[in-house]
C-alpha cells in the first residue's frame, strides 16, 4: 500500500514503482477527495501497476475512481458516516453497479479497528461482530448476483486473525479471502505477528491474496512486499518459524502502517520514539496502540491499555476508551511514559 500523500505525484509514483519492483501484484492507494481522484488519473498515466482504491467513507467516489483501478475496497464500518439516511444496502448496490460497469473486483474489508457501529454492541466479542458484518455484506453481494469479490477480516491480534479467517473459511469455503494482520507495527515484532497468522492460515490453505502491514518510513515500505514473499516461500517449503499461537508475555505495541491519510508526517518518527521509550517496559504485559489518524485510531485505541492517535497538530492520548487529553507531538512521549508508569503501579505489574 502507498503511504505517501496521493496528491504528491512524484512520491506516490516512486513508491508504486518500488513496490512493483519488489513484486507487489496489486497496490492500494487511499482516495478521500476529488483532488485525490485527479491525482489518481495522473498516476494511472505513469504506471501499468494494478491498483486498488480504498474508499473509506466516500462511497460515491467509486464512480470517479473506477476508470483508473482494477479493484475497490470498501469497509462496512465506514458506510455510515455520510448520507446517514441512505440505507447501507443502497450504498453497496451503488458500489456494485460501478464495479459491474467497469468490470472491477471488490473487497469487503472488515477491520476490528473500525467495526460496523450497527453491529457492535458495547460488550460484544469483536470476532462475532466482524463475522456478522462480513456475512451481512456477503448476503448483499449475493442478492445482487455479484461474484467478483474477496473478503478480508483483519485485526491487529494475529490469534484473532487466525480464528476469524478459519471460521469464515469454514462457513464460506468458496469465497476468496484476502488475509493480513492490520497495524502489525514495527520490526521485528510486526513480522513475527504476521508470520504467526500467515503460517497458521496458509498452511491450512486459507488465504488467496495477502498483505503485510508494517510501520516503516516511506522509503522502506517495499519491505512489506519482501517480507510477504519470504513468508510465503517459507510456508511452501515447510519452514515454519512461529509457534501456533502468539502469546505475547510482555509489552505489545500495535502501530498502523500509515498511509496517505496519516494526519501528520511525524507519525512514523513518533511510533519509533514510542518503541524506544517503551523498552524499559518490555517485560510488562501492556498493549499500547499508536495510530496515524481517526480512521482506525479511535477504535484500535479503545482496545489498548493506552493508545495514541494522531490529529494534524496534536496527539490524542487514551486509556482504554477514555480520552486522557490532547498533547503536542513534543509532549506526548513523556506523557505516555508517565501514564505507563502509573498503570504498572496500579496493576502491580
Ligand atoms: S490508521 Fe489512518 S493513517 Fe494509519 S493506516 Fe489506517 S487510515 Fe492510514
Amino acid at each position: 500500500m502507498c503511504a505517501t500523500k496521493t496528491q504528491d505525484l512524484v512520491a506516490t509514483s516512486r513508491q508504486i514503482a518500488l513496490l512493483q519492483e519488489h513484486g507487489a501484484d496489486i497496490i492500494r492507494i487511499a482516495i478521500d477527495s476529488k483532488r485525490d481522484v485527479e491525482a489518481l488519473a495522473e498516476i494511472r498515466k505513469q504506471t501499468s501497476a494494478r491498483l486498488v482504491v480504498d474508499l473509506q467513507e466516500s462511497y460515491k467516489l467509486a464512480k470517479s475512481v473506477a476508470p483508473y483501478v482494477q479493484k475497490i475496497r470498501y469497509n462496512p464500518g465506514h458506510l455510515y458516516h455520510h448520507e446517514k439516511d441512505t440505507p447501507v444496502q443502497e450504498k453497496v448496490k451503488y458500489i456494485v453497479s460501478v464495479a459491474r460497469e467497469y468490470d472491477l473486483a471488490l473487497r469487503i474489508g472488515v477491520n476490528f479497528g473500525s467495526l460496523d457501529p450497527a453491529q457492535a454492541g458495547s460488550d460484544e466479542d469483536p470476532i462475532e461482530v466482524a463475522l456478522s458484518s462480513a456475512r451481512e455484506h456477503v448476503g448483499y453481494l449475493e442478492e445482487l448476483g455479484f461474484t467478483n469479490y474477496v473478503v478480508s477480516l483483519k485485526s491487529s491480534d494475529p490469534n484473532d486473525v487466525v480464528e476469524i479467517n478459519t471460521r469464515f473459511a469454514d462457513l464460506f469455503a468458496e469465497i476468496p479471502l484476502h488475509v493480513g494482520v492490520t497495524e502489525a507495527g514495527m520490526l521485528p515484532m510486526g513480522e513475527i505477528k504476521t508470520r504467526v497468522a500467515f503460517e497458521n492460515l496458509l498452511a491450512r490453505g486459507i488465504g488467496d491474496t495477502l498483505r503485510v502491514s508494517l510501520t516503516l518510513p516511506h522509503s522502506e515500505k517495499y519491505q512489506e512486499v519482501v517480507i510477504a514473499k519470504k513468508i510465503i516461500e517459507d510456508v511452501y517449503a515447510g519452514r515454519f518459524r512461529s509457534v501456533p499461537r502468539f502469546e505475547h508475555a510482555g509489552l505489545n505495541i500495535i502501530s498502523c502502517p500509515s498511509c496517505s491519510r496519516v494526519e501528520n508526517e511525524a507519525f512514523v518518527d513518533l511510533a519509533q520514539k514510542v518503541k524506544a521509550m517503551t523498552q524499559e517496559f518490555s517485560e510488562k504485559k501492556l498493549t499500547i496502540a499508536v495510530m496515524g489518524c481517526r480512521v482506525n485510531g479511535p477504535g484500535e485505541t479503545d482496545d489498548a491499555d493506552l493508545g495514541l492517535w494522531c490529529a494534524p497538530n496534536h496527539v490524542n492520548l487514551k486509556k482504554g476508551s477514555t480520552l486522557l487529553g490532547q498533547f503536542s507531538y513534543e509532549e506526548i512521549v513523556p506523557k505516555l511514559r508517565a501514564e505507563m508508569s502509573k498503570l504498572v503501579q496500579e496493576r502491580g505489574l
